[in-house]
């Protein structure tokens, strides 16, 4: 290695696409979802197809609710939208705000800004975030609370703060269950 390619440090001149997009945990692995709202066997097929095609690394972030409050959470039933499903537990999202949650989110945000950090450091290219639209937690302008709330999921609330702290300009999109095509749009328009 020449003097200069040392002090710039590794060069990544090899198989590599450099190019990555930071996906929720359920997009690839619906397992994770609470009781009742998974939406397919296992990942979404075509958000997968179309990241492989266009050679984009895909770093999913571990599944926020599933880290916090594990696989028995309840508080969101995906049969009824408008509100009228309670449980003792209380929302999800307000499961995921109290001071232990919020900073196991801040610290997952923190992670993932020092991962974007040092990709971006060796030219590599951080397409965006897909979340999830309505998921208390993933939710991009659009989670549920109450029924839905046209407003950010607690994780995407701390991503956008960290962004903030760390200078960092960053795309969020969410994702729609029921609307792959629109998905696709998405990826597409993020890659173009
Ligand atoms: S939307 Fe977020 S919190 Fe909900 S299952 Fe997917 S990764 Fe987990």
């Amino acid at each position: 290695m020449s003097e200069e390619g040392k002090r710039n440090g590794p060069a990544f001149e090899d198989a590599r696409a450099k190019k990555i997009m930071i996906v929720a945990h359920c997009v690839l692995n619906q397992n994770a979802r609470i009781d009742t709202c998974a939406t397919a066997p296992a990942v979404f097929p075509k958000v997968l197809e179309t990241l492989v095609d266009r050679q984009i690394g895909i770093l999913q972030y571990p599944c926020p609710e599933l880290g916090f409050l594990g696989m028995g959470r309840q508080g969101q039933d995906c049969a009824s939208w408008d509100g009228t499903y309670q449980h003792e537990s209380g929302e999800v999202y307000d499961q995921m705000s109290v001071p232990e949650g919020r900073e196991y989110l801040r610290d997952l945000a923190d992670n993932l800004m020092y991962q974007i950090k040092e990709y971006r450091k060796y030219g590599f290219k951080v397409l965006g975030v897909l979340g999830i639209l309505a998921s208390p937690t993933c939710g991009v302008g659009l989670k549920y609370y109450k029924g839905l709330d046209q407003t950010d999921g607690a994780l995407i609330e701390e991503l956008r703060r960290a962004l903030d702290r760390a200078g960092l300009d960053l795309p969020i999109h969410g994702l729609n269950d029921l609307e792959p095509d629109e998905n696709v749009a998405i990826i597409q328009a993020l890659d173009a």
